[in-house]
Parts: structure tokens; sequence; C-alpha cells
């Protein structure tokens, strides 16, 4: 791969030089390294973290314009305010972002449409600043006119160079990777400790600062420029045509689609007489891309060439064999029976049903505490009120003393809260050992460009993944494991963290007898080092066997808790599972 990038790049390079093409030639292939800086930028937020944004020229057009305004008006190039355009894109793009991004869905499309809109209408209605729809002319290039367009080609060259170099670096890094994360399950990011937001926002602002370097030297180029060329809709979706064509989410796929598509769009206009064949061409792309080439067409050509060209991987250790528990932190070790977490009277509802019902639970520390309850008796919709996957409607939650009620998940995650899923959610598309190193510690900027995979990480994981019997599937990709062995991935996920409590919600459940032994036994040991568990679980005899104390719940509240040899007589507890036995026989009476 790397000699194939090394080649095309020496070619770019030399392209011009060797007077092979004219100089319409060179201005096809300006347009083409345009669409190709703006399709790589777009990819950071849009490919990486799957949030698409379809007025991504938006930010060109404001590299442009502030490029034209600061010529006209202090009189500089506009190749020297480009930069500052990028600056002004980003700024752009966190405001809106930061208020957007906050929430997932649909949102955000709809938004970056109404952004693309909204410039429009403000450069045709600030005339004192754009020359509203007559448009701004720019200054003429210093350089003599026989160079032409050469000054640009490189240019251009060089930002789509910078631009690939950060979109690598990036991808590299634990940002990179919590994108990903973020693209497969954002939920479960977050619960993980990914800070979701501020990761999509600084992807948002970073792509729309190299596209508002783009702008100003683009605006230069056409050394005119209107509100309407500059905020087209159809720039916009050349770009997201462009990326999706190569391949989103791969860092060259981008480029390989801005050259198709650009070449494609200047040939239709030229052959096919005019912009309606554009039209047709753009929308027969899409149909195509869509239908036969969802991953583009780098990502197709390499999984085509991965399927004829299989790795095989050795293994070393034994299959399903029980590990030694690699020492867990320090902070985990304090064992006294203080309290660790408390729920006071916390309540939701769901509409009209109430799912938690002013439930109160203590959870002391060393403990393994056993919550079971009928299903549909809240303890899921528990879970997520105490990691922040939903906000409670009244009542107190505290962590080590701290009030958590209002703090988002992944602050929450860096306290040492974790959680498995009672369905489990690890990110399939990425391997075993890439989902145990996603767990972030902290939310600090300092951890989030740290490299994605550290070799102290890497080791750690490795020998969590032992630990849990899973040391010959670190390669593999998480979705090919077994149910079971997901649900020991993602108990291995955050263990890489340093957690004072984990919650566990049924993590027997669809497994097979003896991964449920192996799980206890995994269990057992961490206990024995300190981790406090609460456990959620159908399997009686295990809860019976492990926990101590049990709370049972029903009806989105606690009716009975104490030992396990309590429990197990409580008229109450048998009652909330098989019914209140004087109700059945009234029921039965009339028949
Ligand atoms: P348990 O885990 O004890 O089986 P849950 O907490 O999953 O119970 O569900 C409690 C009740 O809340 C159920 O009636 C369920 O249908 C409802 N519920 C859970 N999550 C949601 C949701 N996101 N929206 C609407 N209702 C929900
Ligand atoms: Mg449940």
């Amino acid at each position: 791969m790397k000699w194939v990038v090394g080649v095309v790049a020496a070619a770019l390079a030399v392209y011009p030089v060797l007077g092979i093409g004219t100089e319409y030639h060179l201005t096809v292939a300006v347009l083409c390294l345009l669409l190709a800086v703006q399709a790589v930028s777009w990819n950071i937020l849009s490919g990486y973290a799957g949030y698409v944004s379809l007025g991504h020229s938006a930010f060109l057009g404001i590299g442009a314009y502030l490029g034209g305004i600061a010529a006209e008006r202090l009189d500089i190039n506009p190749l020297l305010a480009a930069p500052l355009g990028g600056v002004l894109a980003a700024g752009v793009a966190v405001a809106i972002g930061a208020v957007v991004l906050r929430s997932r869905g649909a949102a955000f499309v709809i938004v970056t449409i109404a952004l693309l809109l909204t410039m429009q209408v403000l450069a045709t209605n600030l005339p004192q600043l754009t020359h509203g729809n007559q448009g701004l002319a720019m200054p003429l290039p210093p350089w003599s006119r026989d160079t032409g367009n050469l000054p640009f080609y490189y240019l251009f060259l060089a930002l789509l160079a910078l631009t690939l170099a950060f979109s690598a670096w990036i991808r590299t890094r634990k940002l990179g990777s919590g994108l990903i994360a973020i693209r497969e399950d954002e939920g479960k990011a977050a619960a993980i400790g990914i800070p979701t937001t501020r990761y999509k926002v600084t992807a948002y602002a970073s792509g729309a600062f190299f596209t508002g370097v783009a702008g100003g030297i683009y605006g230069y180029f056409l050394s005119y420029i209107s509100p309407t060329t500059m905020f087209a809709v159809l720039a916009s979706v050349m770009v997201v045509l462009a990326a999706l064509l190569g391949g989103r989410g791969s860092l060259y796929g981008p480029v390989v689609g801005a050259f198709v598509v650009a070449i494609g769009s200047e040939a239709a206009t030229v052959y096919g007489g005019g912009s309606s064949s554009r039209l047709l061409l753009f929308g027969a792309l899409l149909t195509g891309v869509v239908l036969f080439l969802p991953q583009g067409l780098l990502p197709g050509a390499a999984a085509w060439w991965r399927a004829r060209h299989p790795r095989t991987v050795e293994y070393t250790d034994q299959e399903g064999a029980l590990g030694r528990l690699p020492p867990v932190r320090a902070s985990l070790a304090s064992g006294s029976q203080a309290e660790l977490l408390r729920i006071s009277g916390v309540s939701k509802r769901f509409g009209g049903l109430v799912a938690v019902d002013g439930a109160d639970l203590v959870v002391r520390r060393g403990t393994i505490t056993g919550l079971i309850g009928p299903n549909g008796s809240g303890k899921t919709t528990l879970f997520n009120l105490v990691t922040g996957t939903l906000r409670a409607d009244a009542g107190e939650i505290t962590f080590e003393g701290r009030h958590i009620d209002r703090m988002p998940p992944w602050e929450r995650c860096h306290l040492g809260l974790g959680r498995t899923f009672q369905t489990t959610r690890l990110f399939h598309g990425m391997s075993v050992l890439e989902n145990v190193v996603a767990p972030l510690p902290d939310g600090r900027w300092r951890t989030a460009v740290r490299g994605g995979v550290t070799g102290a990480e890497a080791r750690r994981a490795r020998e969590l993944l032992d630990f849990m019997g899973l040391g010959r599937f670190a390669a593999e990709p998480a979705g090919s494991l077994s149910y079971g062995q997901q649900k020991l991935v993602e108990l291995a996920q955050i263990l890489m963290l340093d957690t004072r409590l984990i919650l566990l919600d049924e993590p027997a459940g669809g497994i097979n007898p003896a991964l449920v032994e192996h799980l206890k036994g995994v269990i057992r040991q961490l206990a024995d080092q300190g981790v406090t568990f609460l456990l959620v679980e159908h399997n009686i005899p295990l809860v019976l066997d492990l926990c101590d104390p049990v709370v049972v719940f029903s009806q989105g509240r606690t009716i009975a808790e104490g030992p396990p040899g309590k429990i197990r007589d409580d008229p109450a507890v048998l009652e909330a599972y098989l019914g209140d036995p004087k109700a059945e026989r009234k029921v039965e009476r009339p028949c």
C-alpha cells in the first residue's frame, strides 16, 4: 500500500512539469485536488464518526469570502488570509457542533444544509462586505500569466498532503479510535469513557479548518466569487459522493473518489452537453455505490484482496483456560464496607409507564451485591440511570459521596463506574484487542492524542484477555466470537480502567453452563482483589452462590434485601416471582 501511495504522490508532484497536459488539464487537476481536500476533511467527522454533513462546502465559501474581504479591505494577499479562513470555518463548526452534536440522530444533517443556505443568504444580504449578488472580484496573482495555474496546483497538492497527514494521524490516536467507536455504537462509546460530544466537535472543526483553508486558495484561483457559486448545494453533494464512492471512513478512499467524481463531472459537462448530464451522472454514481459498492472502491478492493490472501495466525495459549488475573490497580484494593453507591428515591417514567419508582439501593465497597427481580421490573433502567445513559426524573444518585446525577456517562465512567450490557455491545468492526483498549481512563486532551494502542496498554489488554481465556482471539473481529465470549470481552474492556464498581447486567444470560462456571471464577477472582460488583442476574443459583447481599426488585422498587439465605425463603420474593397465590385462586374459582 505504501509504495502505491508513494508512486501516486510522485506522479502528482511531477505531472505539471512533464509538459504532458495542457493548461486545461492542469485546471481539471486543480479541481480534482480541491475536491480531494474537501472529501478527506469531510471524512474526519462523517467517515470516521458517521455523522453525515450535507453542507460541507459552507466552509469552502467561508474561507473564500474571508480571503476576498481581507484582500479588498486590508489589501493583503488572499493566500495569506487562507489560514485565517480555516480558523474562522473551524470556529463556525465549533459553535454549531457544540449545540447540535450534543445529541444523536438526524438533526445534524438538517443543520448542515441549513448552515450552507444561511451562509448563502448572508453573503447575498451583506452587500457592504460581500457586494451581494454582484460577487467579489479578487486581485490578480502576482506571478506572470505564463505561470498560469501551476502555483495553485502545488498549493492544493501541499494542502491535500497536509490534510491526509492530519487525517492519518488522528486515525492512529485515541481520538480516532474514539470516533470509530462513536460510529459503531455511540451509547457504548460514552459508557466506556469516550467524551463523545467533544470528539465529534473536534472532528467537525478540524475538517472545517482544512476546507476553510482550501476555500481561501480556491477563491483566489477563481478570481471572482459569488454567493451561489461558493455556497452551492451541488458542490456539497459532490464532496459526499466522492467520499462514498472512494470509501468513507478509509484514509485514501475519499481521494480516489474525488478524482473519479471531479473528472466525471468535467467530462459530463464537456461531452454530455452541460450541467444536467452532470446531475444524471451523480445520480447514477450514487445509486451504483449504494447498490453495488456500499463500502466504496478502496475498502471494497481491500476486502477482495483479503478474501484471496487470508492470514494465518498462530496461537500459543490454551483455549478457554482461565488465566491468572493481572493485578488490578491499587485504588481497587481497599475493602472496607463503606458506601460506594447510593441510590435514593430514584424514579424514571417512560410516558405512562413508571419503570423505576422511587428506588433506594446501597452498594457497599468490596461486596458482590445481587439485584434480582422479574422481567420488566426496572433493573436495566436502573443501571441506565446510574451510568448516565438515561436521566432520572426524580431522586439522587451518589458515587463515593459525590452527586453524579447530572454528569454525562463518560464522566461517570472516569470516576470508576463500569458496566456491561444485557445484550452485549462490542464494536463489531474492530478486533477483540482493539475493543479491549477502546475505553478511556479520563477526558484529558493529552489522553485523546495518545497513540491508539500504546505498548503498556496492549500488554495489559493481552493479559486481561489471557485471564478471560480469550488470548487466542485477540486479532479476530469481535463479531466473530460466541455470545458468551463477547460478554467476557466486555468485562475485560471495563477492567482496562481504574474501575471501582462494575455493574453486570445478566452476565450469564444466554451463555452455556461451562462458560457460566468460567464467569463465576472470573468474578470471584476480581472480588478477591477488591472490585465491587452490582450484579443483575436471572440465574438464581448463581446469585445465591456469589452475592451477598441480594436485593429484590419488583415494579421499579426494592421489596426485599438481605443475605442470600434470607432472600431464598422470603415470601415477598416468592410472590414477586410467582405471583400472589391468593390472587390466582380468586381467578380460578369462577372457572
Ligand atoms: P428489567 O431489566 O428489570 O427486565 P427494564 O428496566 O428493561 O426491566 O424495563 C422496565 C420497564 O421499562 C419495561 O416495562 C420496559 O418495557 C420499559 N422500558 C425500558 N426501557 C424503555 C425505553 N427506553 N422506553 C420505553 N420503555 C422502556
Ligand atoms: Mg434487563
